[in-house]
């Protein structure tokens, strides 16, 4: 696990940070309200488990895990916080696969061991999360790369999450099932480049990027 440097935001409160874990180098992102001791995982891929105990203050609780979309690398330690009653969010489209990830396992490869993780909320388009009242999350539904992808934008902290949708100078590949390469552009052209400029995009995998530099040169947005 390599942990990734501290975002600044003007959020003295809130804190990110983003683990690279599992083979094939997911973020996972921690947003950790340090006084609150509580925190919030974007995504669970295999290891935030173990790093969140390096990562996270002490005594510190995952209180919610937002599941980007329903793809193996993205969900393989969600039972293990969830036994220890984590809440999960994932869209309507993808909670099947991660409930029941045996459907995913011809993806998976070596990593066929998926352990189900139960859904307890289902997001929509356009739905806002709000954690204990310490954190507003806006969901943006973006398809074509998984049918239910999602992309949690965090007004507070200047960020967006966008697991496999928008990558630095790239996007999420189309042709898994439920991909379709034109829904996806388009989603991302309305959905992520609209977003304020200097909005940190913090991938599913990957570097750090800004809306404005995808903007500007991305080849697949241009
Ligand atoms: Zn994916
Ligand atoms: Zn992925």
């Amino acid at each position: 696990m390599r942990r990734s440097k501290f975002l600044v935001t003007s959020n003295k409160e809130i804190q990110i940070s983003v683990a690279k874990c599992g083979p094939i180098g997911n973020n996972a992102g921690f947003i950790e309200n340090a006084k609150r001791r509580e925190a919030v995982l974007i995504d669970a891929p295999f290891g935030a488990f173990e790093a969140s105990k390096n990562i996270l203050s002490p005594e510190a609780k995952v209180v919610a895990i937002l599941f980007t979309h329903g793809h193996w690398d993205h969900m393989g330690d969600g039972n293990m916080f969830k036994n220890s009653g984590t809440q999960t969010y994932a869209h309507r489209l993808d909670k099947l696969f991660i409930e029941h990830p045996e459907l995913v396992t011809m993806l998976a490869g070596s990593y066929s061991s998926l352990i189900p993780c139960k859904i307890d909320f289902e997001v929509e388009d356009n739905d806002a999360i709000n954690i204990n009242g310490w954190l507003e999350v806006f969901c943006r539904w973006i398809p074509g790369h998984a049918a239910g992808d999602l992309a949690f934008y965090i007004k507070s902290l200047g960020c967006v999450f966008t697991g496999d949708t928008l990558f630095k100078g790239n996007i999420g590949r189309s042709d898994l099932p439920g991909g379709n390469e034109s829904l996806l552009i388009s989603g991302v052209k309305e959905k992520l480049l609209t977003l304020p400029q200097d909005t940190v995009v913090i991938p599913g995998h990957g570097s750090f990027t800004t809306i404005s530099k995808e903007k500007n040169s991305n080849p697949y947005l241009n």
